[in-house]
């Protein structure tokens, strides 16, 4: 993850600001609401005259917080790249509902609505060959960290939007064996 480490002042920001990494995500949840079962609504700061919540991301910068979201749960952000909503809720931080695409994927994205799935389960178990390979050895990475850490199955499924059969495969080793 490239957390910009050059700015002490920064990085002493962001871990004041999380209360030291490792409570970020629990930090992170308890600004979040969950609507309808589904979404997650951001609790915390707005900005002045978008839509979107607003959130240090983890090398202390003010940023939108569904891309914070996407960073805390599903990998690296890509430079340039979007962070969209397949519920098409702007408040939404679920990492369940986000994706990263292009500028024209978002564009695209915005056109076709409609069309778009909301499932968010790992595309195969490889991965190989995939596009999303990267996000999703992430994924995977996180779902075996959560589970060690005593995160239950049920609760690693609600946070990574993994569906929870492929949790268990995936700490079960049935499946991503080959990381
Ligand atoms: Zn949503």
């Amino acid at each position: 993850m490239p957390i910009d480490l050059s700015s002490e002042a920064q990085r002493k920001r962001a871990n004041d600001y999380w209360g030291g990494l490792a409570g970020k995500v629990e930090r992170f949840l308890s600004r979040t609401k969950i609507i309808d079962g589904e979404c997650w609504e951001w609790l915390g700061a707005y900005s002045g005259n978008g839509p979107y919540g607003v959130c240090r991301d983890l090398s202390g910068k003010s940023t939108s917080a569904h891309r914070v979201a996407f960073q805390l749960f599903k990998g690296n952000l890509l430079e340039g790249s979007q962070i969209m909503h397949s519920c098409d809720n702007p408040r939404c931080v679920n990492p369940a509902h986000l994706s990263q695409g292009t500028a024209q994927d978002n564009a695209d994205d915005k056109v076709s609505k409609g069309r778009q799935s909301k499932s968010n389960t790992l595309p195969d178990q490889r991965g190989e060959g995939n596009l999303n390979s990267k996000t999703c050895v992430d994924t995977v990475l996180e779902i075996r960290k959560l589970y060690a850490e005593g995160v239950s199955q049920k609760e690693i499924a609600s946070m990574t939007g993994v569906q929870r059969a492929n949790v268990w495969a995936i700490v079960h080793r049935k499946s991503w064996r080959h990381i």
